[in-house]
């Protein structure tokens, strides 16, 4: 990459280029001086070259080379030549040549760094590691994340663009689009008193552009949701956002699962995927299995239903939970049988923590283990039972079975969250294995018991399963008085979810794509005719004048971005990522505004409410 100011990159010279004389431009990645020689290490995105300045052969670069420090930025001019024998440095690329300085201009000095440069391990403060975001990005870690998030975005886009996929940009400055977080809002000068509000998603634009007969849209989109944050969530994120025509909900998948694979191989290929085709549970059957809708398969020790075997066997807290219709569910630990009364109250303290009431332990004898079986039922059920509901759950010799007795799904995911912790600790996940999963059939609403409505559990323009279009119902018989008992609440939404290693990536689903249909999906969620008119007339009117059907899908960039390289927060794959409490440390965002600035869009700020 020849320019101006270089002739080759940092990572260019071998021992090919031996003789030639060129010009390198980079920072001061590390100097030693050994007095007649200083040897500097000249670094840039590309790599790293080794400079040796000799006082003899180069007096007035070797006069310039004894002023520069760490991170000052030099062109330096010499001669390639190959290393002496036993010198070579195998560990660069550029590390059986050096190049012999004739001249050094310092194009930039630098203060000493915040932190190190060239120390790839280093623990920074996050705060200080935010406010130099710069220097931060200029380390080996986050150059290589940035990097690879900018290889995935490329391979995105180069797999849309092969398959026919036109990529739109859409507005930031849009009408408020539910999707079931806060919005951020832009006032408008032009209109006083009206506001914009940031997309959540591009949501309604890509069903519109499916209108418009783009057949097949996507877009690299920013997306904002004014949400608490977390470790998978800032308010601003972005997504791969998709839509498609004349689909149902296969030929998505097919599409999003084909791009995946493509994608997964573009950015980390030493990665295996653990199953192909991706697996496909029901949502019931993820909630049954693994006590999650987005499970990470990367290791077993499934959910046991143990309704079977304790029935009968005399324990209150099991038989009460199964006459209220309730569940009984157990898992195995592997290995745990040696567990402490300190663990057994810790993870009893872990599963109240995930709405478990309680947790019942049985740990059956390892072979050669002294004792025989121990648990908290054993006195009450037998040894005998206790053992064939620890079998149940899965356990063998050697094992810890876990049980947790409540209401349907609430079992499960309590018992759920327990498995992803003990996931965790007894590491039972191949860090390196990418395990998809597809979830569908989901609940398409929930019933939202402050406002006596229903409400989409995902997306309020999915469709439900045609089968369970006679479901949209209400018992008042009235669409705008929905009820909790309403049958509405069993219809399944043709909604799919995609999960990489106990993370949602992404989420999609076919649309109603009628107008009376989306109008009366609608009405359960509460939104009056006028409502309807007030927030959705663009889309409803839209689906007037010949809709097709449609449905697409958003996957996190950010996350998946994460996941790929490893990482537990997507703070480490976004170049300028905003702390837990949304600031931007280094452009000091937000940040107090001109009064005469919001004077102009008409605003008065309420006083701040006093900390404390
Ligand atoms: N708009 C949805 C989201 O952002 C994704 C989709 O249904 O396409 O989660």
């Amino acid at each position: 990459m020849k320019t101006s100011l270089r002739d080759l990159t940092c990572a260019d010279a071998r021992t090919t280029d031996a003789g030639r004389t060129v010009s390198l431009s980079g920072w001061v990645h590390r100097r030693r001086d050994l007095g007649q020689l200083i040897f500097l290490d000249l670094r840039d995105r590309y790599g790293i070259t080794q400079v040796v300045v000799d006082a003899q052969e180069a007096p007035d670069a070797h006069a310039v080379a004894s002023g520069v420090r760490s991170e000052f930025v030099l062109r330096v001019t010499g001669t390639i030549a190959t290393r002496l024998a036993g010198t070579e440095n195998a560990k660069l690329a550029t590390g059986e040549v050096e190049l012999r300085a004739s001249a050094i201009a310092i194009l930039s000095s630098a203060r000493t760094t915040p932190f190190v440069i060239n120390e790839p391990d280093a623990e920074i403060d996050e705060a200080v590691r935010l406010h130099y975001r710069y220097l931060d990005l200029r380390r080996e870690p986050l150059q290589r994340r940035i990097l690879a998030r900018g290889r995935l975005v490329q391979a995105i886009r180069e797999v849309h663009h092969a398959a026919g996929f036109v990529e739109v940009e859409t507005p930031l400055l849009i009408k408020s689009t539910p999707e079931g977080a806060r919005d951020f809002i832009v006032p408008s000068r032009l209109q006083p008193g009206n506001v914009y509000a940031l997309p959540q998603s591009p949501q309604q634009m890509k069903q519109l552009l499916m209108v418009a007969g783009m057949d097949r849209y996507f877009q690299i989109a920013r997306c904002f949701r004014d949400e608490d944050l977390r470790g998978d969530r800032q308010p601003e994120f972005t997504q791969l956002d998709l839509e498609m025509s004349f689909v149902a909900e296969p030929d998505v998948m097919a599409w999003v699962e084909e791009m995946a694979i493509a994608v997964s191989g573009a950015v980390a290929p030493e990665r295996p995927i653990l199953q192909l085709p991706f697996p496909v549970l029901t949502w019931r059957e993820a909630i049954d299995r693994y006590g999650i809708d987005k499970p990470d398969l990367r290791f077993g020790m499934e959910l046991h239903d143990l309704a079977d075997a304790v029935r009968g066997a005399g324990f209150g807290i099991f038989d009460e939970a199964l006459a209220a219709g309730g569940r009984v569910v157990g898992l195995a630990a592997p290995g745990m049988a040696a567990a402490t009364r300190k663990e057994i109250d810790e993870l009893t303290e872990l599963a109240k923590k995930a709405g478990a009431k309680g947790l019942v332990w049985i740990a059956l004898p390892g072979p050669g283990a002294e004792g025989g079986i121990r648990g908290s039922i054993v006195k009450a059920v037998g040894e005998e039972r206790a053992a064939a509901i620890a079998a149940a759950a899965g356990a063998g010799a050697g094992d810890l079975a876990l049980i947790v007795a409540d209401r349907d799904i609430h079992a499960q995911e309590a018992l759920g969250k327990l498995r992803v912790e003990l996931g965790g600790r007894l590491r039972l996940a191949d860090p390196r294995v990418l395990a998809y999963v597809w979830v569908h059939q989901f609940p398409m609403y929930q019933w939202d018991e402050e406002n006596k409505r229903w409400d989409a559990t995902h997306n309020p323009f999915s469709g439900v399963m045609a089968e369970d279009e006679v479901l949209l119902e209400t018992v008042s018989g009235d669409p705008y008085r929905p009820s909790p008992e309403d049958p509405a609440g069993r219809a399944r939404a043709l909604q799919y979810d995609l999960a990489l290693n106990g993370w949602e990536l992404g989420g999609g689903s076919i649309r109603f794509h009628t107008r009376e249909k989306l109008s009366r999906s609608f009405a359960l969620m509460g939104h009056s005719p006028e409502q309807q008119e007030a927030k959705f007339s663009g889309i409803l009117e839209a689906f007037e004048f010949g809709a097709p059907p449609h449905g697409g899908i958003a996957l996190g960039v950010d996350r998946w971005a994460a996941l790929l390289t490893d990482q537990t927060n997507i703070r480490e794959v976004m170049a300028f990522p905003k702390t837990s409490s949304g600031s931007d440390l280094m452009l000091d965002a937000p940040s107090p505004v001109e009064p005469a600035q919001l004077a102009e869009l008409g605003l008065a700020l309420a006083p701040r409410p006093a900390k404390g």
